[in-house]
């Protein structure tokens, strides 16, 4: 069984996010712990409140929670100052799942388009999955284009890594049109969960505005972009996704978006039980 949720905000407050989260009936669930175009933290990092939102987390089952990390981190940047940055950025992300009791810290590799410094990249890795502690996870997502949105990169990245269990990867299927698997194929699905060998933890689910392969990352409504409705049904009913949590990352451009969104995917999922019986 798969568990679904939503990306939300926590800008406008605790009991409203928690309100939301009851009204779309989700069991997962990713929020940025500030503004995400930034380094520094926005929101709300009293720990008073922090217990309050871990409490009513739990309490209204949320499992696993997720943590996107700012867009700007960036480890492997070819700038030093950049890359000790992003690690203290992350290390701080890393407290602040802590403190919630939550899951994953999902992460992007900054842009797709500049090259990446390999060796500080896996230094700073190593040195953050040093201090994950045990249930928490450093989740890398695959980007729309560049050598980053392969996923055997990922894979092999993850595992030059000392303590690879602390790593995982988190597939965004935006992404991965973008970069070019064609999730309406499913050999081409299994060519994905082949080249990312079991480390697979979390799925953003996205459809595309992009072209297949054209490295745009531009995210469209469940159905309604290029991988469409049947590629991600396909996607979906691939087997390795069984077990794995969704969270779908879909514009928000009406107030009813979200609740579409998971309407439909609910939807895919269902039918996929029925077809497997
Ligand atoms: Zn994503």
């Amino acid at each position: 069984m798969n568990r679904i949720g939503a990306h939300l905000h926590i800008a406008t407050g605790i009991d409203p996010l928690i309100k939301e989260i009851q009204l779309l009936n989700i069991n997962t669930l990713q929020i940025f712990s500030g503004s995400p175009r930034t380094y520094r933290k926005t929101a709300t990092t009293n720990s008073e409140s922090l217990k309050y939102l871990e409490n009513k987390l739990q309490e209204i089952n949320i499992y696993p929670l997720v943590i996107h990390a700012p867009y700007l981190v960036n480890l492997g940047s070819l700038r030093e100052d950049v890359a000790l940055k992003s690690a203290y950025t992350l290390e701080n992300e890393l407290r602040f799942l802590e403190i919630l009791n939550g899951q994953f810290l999902v992460f992007h590799f900054g842009t797709s388009k500049t090259p990446l410094n390999e060796k500080r990249m896996i230094y700073y890795l190593d040195s953050l999955a040093d201090m994950v502690p045990p249930g928490i996870n450093l989740l890398l997502e695959n980007n729309p284009g560049g050598e980053t949105s392969k996923i055997v990169y990922l894979q092999n990245l993850i595992n030059k890594v000392s303590k690879p269990d602390r790593l995982g990867i988190c597939l965004d299927t935006c992404h991965l049109y973008a970069a070019g698997y064609n999730l309406r194929n499913n050999d081409s699905v299994n060519h994905i969960f082949e080249e990312a060998d079991g480390m697979v933890k979390l799925i953003h689910l996205n459809d595309s505005r992009g072209n297949l392969g054209s490295g745009v990352d531009r995210h469209a409504h469940i159905g309604k972009g290029n991988i469409g409705l049947q590629g991600i049904i396909t996607f979906l009913h691939h087997k390795y996704i069984d077990d794995l949590p969704i969270i779908i990352e879909t514009p928000k451009d009406s107030p009813d978006a979200d609740g579409d969104n998971l309407k439909i995917l609910r939807h895919i999922l269902g039918r996929k039980m029925v077809d497997s019986n």
